[in-house]
């Protein structure tokens, strides 16, 4: 049985294969371990191993989570942000990767105002265009983008996509290079920098990365197979989402 540590290692020597074939250097690349449905020992590990980045996607859990984690791990949300919880959210993550239109993203800013934060987020494209899934058509997006810049406390700092699922990663690959070609596009109109690319999740991350991506999501390929249900604190406390 491999470890966490050799899947770590694994998945930065892939990392940094892909960055040199595409020219980048590997430290452009930072990895987000995505821990939901892992309890906080599963994340004392990797921070045991060197990993400090982690991303949840359920509120409630990553609340009971974080908490019981040393001060040294930082979290990024990954998830859909629902109205009632961005109060809750703002002061525990560093990173806002899934803010999928401006409404949300009008309502992070007011209680940003009201919290005094100043949140940084990621804007959510749905390249794909699939009808069920959340995020900014890449058309609604270059329409809108004036009225997010407006937006005085967010701090938008790129892209981040979700492909369809697909049996063979190569298959993903058309959706983050039309990521990284519609952030090329806001950068020149807006005369501003999108540092960020978010896009790549276990099974095609080397494909992201050879696309650009900045910020790879990886669950499964490093904590190993989800359970499917969400991690709760052993008092059986109730979680609502
Ligand atoms: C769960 C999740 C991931 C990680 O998925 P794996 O396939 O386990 O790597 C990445 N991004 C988002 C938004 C997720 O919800």
């Amino acid at each position: 049985m491999p470890t966490l540590t050799d899947r770590f290692t694994k998945i930065l020597t892939t990392i940094a294969d892909a960055a040199k074939r595409s020219g980048r250097h590997p430290d452009s690349i930072g990895l987000v371990a995505v821990s939901k449905t892992h309890p906080p020992e599963a994340v004392q590990e990797a921070l045991a191993a060197g990993i400090t980045l982690f991303g949840e996607n359920r509120l409630q859990e990553a609340k009971a989570k974080i908490p019981l984690v040393p001060g040294r791990a930082r979290w990024h949300f990954i998830g859909h942000l629902q109205k009632n919880k961005i109060r809750q959210a703002l002061p525990l993550f560093e990173l806002f990767h899934g803010v999928d239109s401006l409404e949300t993203a009008r309502d992070i800013d007011r209680i940003a105002l009201e919290l005094g934060l100043f949140p940084k987020i990621l804007l959510e494209v749905n390249v794909a265009g699939e009808s069920t899934k959340f995020g900014f058509r890449p058309a609604k997006l270059v329409e809108q983008i004036e009225d997010l810049l407006s937006l005085e406390r967010l701090q938008i700092e790129g892209l981040m996509t979700i492909p369809p699922p697909a049996p063979n990663p190569e298959h993903s690959r058309k959706y983050f290079t039309a990521l990284r070609e519609l952030k090329d596009r806001l950068e020149s109109q807006e005369r501003l920098p999108l540092t960020h690319l978010s896009m790549g999740m276990s099974e095609d991350y080397a494909v992201a990365v050879e696309e650009g991506a900045t910020l790879v999501r990886i669950g499964s390929a490093l904590f190993g197979a989800r359970s499917g249900k969400t991690w709760r604190p052993s008092t059986g406390e109730l979680l609502d989402d």
